[in-house]
């Protein structure tokens, strides 16, 4: 089985919930740059305070701030591990792989249209960062989490206006990784939007098992 992995993919692709299935099924350490800065900024940490405006509008928080944090994070996992929106920049990957030898990257792919509908329909907990589908995958009891019984809320980037800035930001920082990828031969593409949540992570496990 691939013990490094990275999960590549545009917003709303399903990465952060194929992330938690992957790490709960299959054993690996998941580290999610999204969850880690959303808690930095509920935390009110200095790195919270320096990605929050970055985070609202929907742009990437500078390669300058993120890339030693991940460096440090990194090194801190024995094992099998799995980046869940690391690298998003070429500049990040090329820090990646001056202290990890990844050995696969999945692509989730998924067409624009679907990527809007889902992030709009996504509802999230503000407490443990598990997201929430109001029709795919809906949670037990009506906006509340399953887990920690929190209110779940539409993340302020998931609304239109900011979704927009999020795709048009992916198409011009972190689309380029596909060919960066591809052209060392780790790029695998999964479709994310064909069959449920359950059908996607059984694509991807063969692909891991491969
Ligand atoms: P996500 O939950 O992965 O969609 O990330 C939410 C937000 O966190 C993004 O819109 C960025 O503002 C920030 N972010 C997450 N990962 C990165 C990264 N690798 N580089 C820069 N900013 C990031």
């Amino acid at each position: 089985m691939k013990s490094k992995i990275v999960l590549l993919g545009p917003p709303g692709a399903g990465k952060g919930t194929q992330a938690k299935i992957i790490s709960n099924k299959l054993g690996f350490t998941s580290l999610s740059t999204g969850d880690m800065l959303r808690k930095a900024v509920r935390n009110g940490t200095e790195l919270g305070k320096q990605a929050k405006k970055y985070m609202d509008e929907g742009n990437l928080v500078p390669n300058d701030i993120i890339i030693g944090i991940m460096k440090e994070k990194i090194a801190e996992i024995s094992g099998a591990f799995l980046l869940d929106g690391y690298p998003r920049t070429i500049q990040q990957a090329d820090a990646l792989s001056a202290i990890a030898d990844i050995d696969l990257v999945i692509n989730i792919d998924v067409p624009d249209n679907v990527l809007v509908k889902r992030l709009t329909e996504r509802r999230s907990c503000p407490k443990c960062d598990i997201v929430y589908h109001l029709v795919n995958n809906p949670p037990k009891k009506d906006g509340i989490c399953d887990v920690c019984g929190t209110k779940l809320c539409l993340r302020d980037d998931d609304k239109e206006e900011v979704i927009m800035n999020r795709l048009n930001v992916y198409r011009e920082s972190t689309l380029p990784l596909i060919d960066y990828y591809s052209r060392n031969g780790k790029l695998v593409t999964v479709r994310g939007d064909d069959g449920t949540i359950n059908d996607v992570f059984a694509n991807i496990k063969k692909v891991l098992i491969d």
